[in-house]
C-alpha cells in the first residue's frame, strides 16, 4: 500500500492539529446551539470521527452516502444518493462534514438538496480544498487545508476503495490511476 504513495502531503500530526482548530471554531460558533453534523460517506468517516470527538457542545450526527466518481479519478458530474438522511433537519442548524471540495459538483447538488429540507442554517466544513479544480463557486465555512491539483488518498479518502486506512494524506503515484 505505502509503495503506491508518491509523497506525504499532510502528516498525521498536521491533520490532528487542523482538526482541533476546526473543532475549536465550531465549538465557539455553535456554543448556544444544538447542531446536526452530516457526514458525507464514505470519504468523510475518519474526519467525522475525529472532529466529533473534539466537539464539546451537544449535537447529533447523521450520514449521507453519495457518489460522483464511481471508480474513476475524474469527475463525471453525476451525483447519486445511496443513503439518505435519517433525521428531519427542518429548523435545525446543519453542518456538512466533507473530506474534500474539488469541482464542487457533489456539494452543490447536496447543499441544494439539504436546503430544500428547510434547515435554519447550513454550513460546510471540509478538511481539504482543491480550488484549482472548482467548476462551481462554492466556498467552505470551515476549511482545513488548501491543496494542489493532485489526486490524494488516506485519512478516509480512497482510490478504488483502497488507502482509506492510511493515517496521513498522501499523493498517489499517477501510474496507479492512469489507465
Ligand atoms: P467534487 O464533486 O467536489 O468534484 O468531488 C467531491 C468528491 O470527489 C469527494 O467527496 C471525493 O469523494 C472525490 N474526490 C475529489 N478529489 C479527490 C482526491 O484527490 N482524492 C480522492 N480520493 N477523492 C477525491
Amino acid at each position: 500500500m505505502v509503495k503506491d504513495i508518491e509523497s506525504v502531503l499532510i502528516t498525521e500530526q498536521e491533520v490532528k492539529d487542523m482538526v482541533s482548530r476546526l473543532a475549536d471554531r465550531i465549538n465557539e460558533d455553535y456554543k448556544d446551539k444544538f447542531p446536526v453534523f452530516i457526514g458525507v460517506l464514505k470519504g468523510s468517516f475518519v474526519f467525522m470521527a475525529d472532529l466529533i470527538r473534539q466537539i464539546k457542545i451537544c449535537c447529533e450526527i447523521d450520514f449521507m452516502a453519495v457518489s460522483s466518481y464511481g471508480n474513476k479519478s475524474v469527475t463525471t458530474g453525476a451525483v447519486k444518493i445511496y443513503k439518505d438522511l435519517e433525521k428531519d433537519i427542518e429548523n435545525r442548524d446543519v453542518i456538512i462534514v466533507e473530506d474534500i471540495l474539488d469541482s464542487g459538483l457533489t456539494l452543490n447538488y447536496l447543499m441544494g438538496y439539504l436546503r430544500s429540507r428547510n434547515p435554519s442554517s447550513l454550513r460546510l466544513c471540509t478538511l481539504l480544498d482543491k480550488p484549482a479544480r472548482r467548476m462551481i463557486p462554492i466556498t467552505a465555512d470551515y476549511k482545513g487545508f488548501e491543496i494542489p491539483d493532485a489526486f490524494v488518498v488516506g485519512y478516509g479518502l480512497d482510490y478504488q476503495e483502497k488507502y482509506r486506512n492510511l493515517p496521513y494524506i498522501g499523493i498517489l503515484k499517477p501510474e496507479i490511476y492512469t489507465d
